[in-house]
């Protein structure tokens, strides 16, 4: 008999799921060289490029489904890959050396891959380098169709199954059905990647970050996923199965409950009203946080405009979106915070340079302020859709009252601009700052006189307050939200906000621990954005608890001295308020 392994890694996506591994992806074909006669090399060339047209053929194909499925946003990923088989240099490549080596087509290809993936990962633009993804993905693909095999095509396969995988592609992740592939786990990959993110929006439980999940797992071992508590657990004792069992159960019939509240609203039994509402960074989440409940969007991250594509949206197509958006949410109202690139998300159009500590460089609004012409296009794009539903706009990463006003200024101009073109918006849009660098945290005084709002990005707040590389799985033990530090930051940004008369409210995951939720709810945060599919469980904390109660916890909370007593502490006050949120660890 195995024994058991339990493996950590980086949640992605919540539940349970308990099923058979198995490996995806294990295709390092090897392809060996063979000779041909001069008279063979047009045929060689003839099948390379019937090869290409197959491969546009099924990119084109996937594309059409993801587009039926899930939207434009994510079919728009497959331009690159449609990118990569129009690539001259690479074509013209092949073709010189099947004339000039004589050999096999697909060994030749093959090399010429081998080449370009080298060079790309030596290239010190991000962007490029994330390219070697999409050379790989396509690569394969044609290798497969010169070789006349088969793929391991994940949606076509019966069974239900565990997906074991060192990285995915995003044609992966897209063409996964729920049906067959009940939870997957990645070696690498952080909880902002476009995998984790296609995972919460499918809702298929998932780890990433596992470093040697692929190692570890044979196939066809049982294998237990927690994506809430970021666990993988390898041929389970008998113990550990029956426990996971009943959790996947409670999982299962919890979510049922909680869907149950989504039109109540978030308040307590004495009365406290919070706003609770969803993160999102593509418009095509909008259904599923209308069906989990969320009255209203916390963050809209509009970054992801920019990523993935070669050039940079026009005022136009920003336009159409953020107005898009603002209309399918009315009734609610909707928090489009600018661009936040840098730190781990870049765009190479941009030719941002690669700082040393890029989480402590040039992003985020700062990048905004230097670049007023890129600034502005999305500025007027927000302005002009608000005047089509309920937007406030939040800028990113504020570190003191200077960059506020600077921001408010070009703001003016272009609000300016918009009324002498006769153009209408919204000329009471509330506007806010995230306050999500220590700086701002302990100034939050200052800047609540001349702020509408202020949403705390935990995130950033936790990694720079704590002096811990969010993205790094090496520390990430040492990033936590329950640090004492945390908590007065944060109790001292809420009274400030309160003092000058301003709502608070927070996007950061921390919102969705419930335990750390009860404190926050206790300190007054006014409002509350997660993710979609956290929604339910807040509500039906939010509908358990006495505000009055809150606040003795987070009092209490506020006295203690380690993470493990804060930890221990407001555990033990959600298992006597609300037991079936405490999750696998509880
Ligand atoms: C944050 O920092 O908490 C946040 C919500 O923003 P992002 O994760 O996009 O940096
Ligand atoms: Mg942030």
């Amino acid at each position: 008999m195995n024994s058991e392994i339990i493996l950590k890694g980086i949640p992605a996506s919540p539940g349970v799921a308990i099923g058979p591994a198995f490996l995806f992806g294990r295709e390092d074909f090897v392809v060996s060289p063979r000779g041909i006669t001069e008279s063979e090399v047009s045929t060689e060339i003839v099948r390379f490029e019937e090869s290409l047209i197959k491969t546009r053929h099924e990119i084109i194909e996937i594309q059409k489904k993801i587009e039926e499925q899930m939207g434009t946003e994510h079919a728009e990923i497959f331009d690159a890959h449609l990118l990569v088989l129009e690539d001259r240099m690479l074509i013209e490549d092949v073709i010189t050396h099947v004339k000039k080596d004589k050999l096999c087509v697909e060994y030749i290809f093959s090399e010429v891959l081998k080449k370009y993936v080298n060079v790309f990962s030596r290239i010190e633009d991000e962007y490029l380098r994330e390219r070697i993804t999409d050379i790989n993905d396509v690569g394969k693909r044609i290798l497969r169709n010169l070789l006349g095999e088969k793929r391991q095509v994940v949606s076509s396969m019966q069974d239900q199954f565990i997906l074991i995988a060192h990285d995915l592609a995003p044609s992966d992740t897209a063409t996964m059905h729920k049906k067959n592939v009940i939870a997957f786990i990645t070696d690498i990959g952080s909880r902002t990647s476009h995998t984790a993110i296609m995972a919460k929006s499918l809702e298929i439980p998932s780890v990433v970050g596992l470093e040697t999940a692929t190692l570890k797992v044979k196939d066809g071992d049982i294998v237990i996923v927690d994506g809430r508590g970021g666990l993988v657990i390898v041929n389970p004792a008998k113990e550990t199965l029956s426990k996971y069992k009943s959790e996947r159960q409670k999982f299962v019939s919890q979510k049922d409950r909680f869907l149950s509240l989504k039109d109540l609203p978030a308040e307590t039994p004495d009365g406290r009203k919070v706003d609770l509402v969803a993160n999102i960074e593509l418009p095509e989440e909008i259904p599923s946080i209308i069906d989990h409940g969320a009255f209203g969007i916390g963050l809209y991250r509009t970054e992801y405009f920019y990523m993935n594509r070669v050039d940079l949206p026009t005022e136009e197509e920003q336009y159409e979106a953020y107005k898009h958006v603002a209309e399918a949410m009315l009734p609610h109202s909707v928090v489009v915070r600018t661009l936040d690139l840098g730190g781990d998300k870049f765009v190479s159009k941009l030719q941002v340079p690669k700082d040393m500590n890029p989480f402590l460089g040039w992003r985020a609004i700062r990048f905004c302020l230097a670049r007023p012409d890129i600034f502005k296009v999305q500025l007027r794009a927000i302005l002009k859709a608000s005047a089509h539903g309920k937007l406030k706009l939040m800028y990113p990463m504020i570190s003191g009252i200077e960059e506020l006003r600077q921001a408010n200024v070009i703001l003016d101009e272009v609000r300016k601009e918009l009324k002498k073109d006769k153009i209408a918006f919204d000329e009471k849009m509330e506007i806010g700052a995230m306050i999500e660098v220590p700086s701002a945290a302990l100034t939050a005084d200052i800047l609540a006189k001349e702020a509408d709002f202020f949403s705390i990005g935990t995130n950033d707040l936790i990694q720079y307050a704590l002096a811990i590389d969010r993205t790094n799985e090496k520390i990430a033990y040492l990033y936590e939200p329950a640090h004492p530090a945390v908590l007065k930051l944060i109790k001292n940004i809420i009274d400030a906000g309160h003092a000058a008369k301003i709502w608070v409210g927070m996007c950061g995951e921390m919102t969705e621990e419930p335990a750390l939720a009860l404190i926050l709810l206790g300190l007054g945060l006014d409002e509350f954005s997660a993710s979609s599919v956290t929604v339910p469980q807040l509500k039906q904390l939010f509908r358990n608890t006495s505000y009055k109660k809150a606040q003795e916890i987070a009092k209490k909370a506020l006295s203690l001295s380690t993470v493990k007593e804060v930890v221990d502490y407001s555990r033990g006050e959600l298992r006597k308020i609300a037991p079936e949120l405490l999750g696998s660890e509880g």
